[in-house]
């Protein structure tokens, strides 16, 4: 399978594109070649595609379910108990709502932390996409039995996953795991080579809690005091963290997901960019699930986080443009090992192509300040993940039946 895109502006030149199999095989200003499918490129500008690396895929049927609430509330009194209420067929039409979403906004992987990983697994399958999917742990949950034989059961399947989608280990968070249980996961994610997702230091009460509870730690503290914190790590949220917690998760090469629109709407704080960066904390985005977002897109998500950027530090120069965005790509990528976030020949063929004559595009005096601060997904025109497409001209294969369905389970909630 080949794609041949021509004449498509790639930083700020027009150049030849071919993909072949799942990488780029070559960019010219003339190339020559044959290929399966040929992409006039003229109107379209070439950026690599998203990495959103944190979601909660199918909690997208409880958009707007609950708003106005700060995280424990909204999370014990109206989250817990909705999703309670969800079966393996609420998550994977959830999913695919989500993955629909988010190709449509160019994103082509999200690292997700949910329930029943096989059906994540089906409806990621089927869209296309990349995905780092959690085997989730939550021992305060009354689900924790089920949720661990899922568990089990995709663990038992995984040679039979495409190689785009990987498992990764997902404890909730220190509030609802024990120490014991982390302690071992971590050691399971060391044998099996995995990555570990953890909602971290979100609010200010969670590290209260944990300092009281674990002789004054900080939850940052007490994860490193359990060999929890290593390379493989993507903490979730990091708001609260102190100069010393920032420079411990860099000495372990722990990276961190921004996810300034829950941060905020949750009335979480605003995590501090400008000094996780300068400490050498791999930054990267993610959205968060969409009951406390309650979007999936990544242009949101990086506007939000440029801004949130300068009021945590007070200053304008907080960070520019060209940090966010690759921080909601390179960054992203890097962090899950995928050789992409890059447009550039032997990488994988992981990109989107915007329309150039979208209002949110014009004028263009700075591509990268435009994705940041004024575009939006209407300028999405096509998205290309492992070298096959998964929009085209806006049109995604399946659409009307994946709304239809979304909205039919929402409603059973
Ligand atoms: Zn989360």
């Amino acid at each position: 399978m080949s794609i041949f895109i021509q004449q498509v502006q790639l930083n700020q030149k027009r150049s030849d594109i071919l993909i072949e199999g799942s990488r780029i095989a070559a960019i010219g200003e003339k190339l020559t070649a044959a290929a399966d499918q040929i992409i006039d490129g003229r109107e379209l500008i070439a950026v690599p595609a998203f990495y959103n690396t944190h979601t909660h895929a199918a909690m997208s049927l409880l958009r707007g379910y609950a708003d106005n609430l700060e995280l424990m509330e909204w999370l014990q009194k109206h989250i817990w108990p909705a999703e309670a209420k969800m079966g393996a067929e609420h998550i994977y039409w959830g999913t695919k709502l989500a993955c629909l979403e988010m190709i449509k906004s160019g994103t082509v992987f999200f690292n997700d932390m949910y329930f029943f990983p096989q059906r994540i697994a089906d409806a990621v399958r089927e869209m296309g996409m990349r995905a780092a999917i959690g085997m989730t742990t939550l021992e305060a949950s009354p689900n924790a039995e089920l949720i661990r034989q899922n568990n089990e059961a995709i663990w038992a399947n995984r040679a039979k996953l495409p190689k785009t989608i990987t498992l990764t280990l997902a404890p909730h968070a220190i509030y609802t795991v024990c120490g014991e249980t982390l302690a071992k996961l971590a050691d399971f994610a060391s044998r099996e080579n995995l990555k570990i997702s953890i909602h971290l230091s979100e609010t200010q009460g969670e590290v209260e809690q944990c300092k009281a509870d674990h002789n004054g730690m900080t939850p940052v503290e007490y994860l490193d005091s359990l060999g929890f914190l290593s390379e493989k790590v993507v903490a979730a949220h990091a708001v609260h963290l102190t100069d010393s917690d920032m420079q411990l998760m860099a000495a372990r090469k722990a990276a961190i997901a921004f996810n300034p629109c829950s941060n905020m709407k949750l009335l979480s704080g605003l995590m501090p960019f400008r000094k996780m960066s300068d400490a050498g904390v791999n930054v990267t985005i993610g959205t968060d699930g969409n009951a406390s977002n309650n979007s999936l897109s990544m242009f949101d998500e990086m506007k939000a986080a440029a801004i949130t950027a300068e009021l945590s530090a007070q200053t304008t120069t907080a960070c520019t443009a060209e940090e966010i965005f690759t921080a909601a790509t390179r960054n992203g990528a890097n962090a899950f090992g995928l050789d992409a976030g890059e447009i550039a020949p032997g990488k994988l063929a992981d990109l989107m192509l915007l329309d150039a004559h979208t209002p949110c595009l014009v004028p263009s005096h700075n591509l990268l300040s435009n994705l940041v601060y004024s575009a939006d997904s209407s300028c999405v025109n096509t998205v290309i993940c492992d070298g096959r497409i998964l929009m085209q001209n806006r049109q995604v294969p399946g659409e009307n039946e994946i709304i239809d369905k979304a909205t039919e389970y929402a409603a059973m909630l």
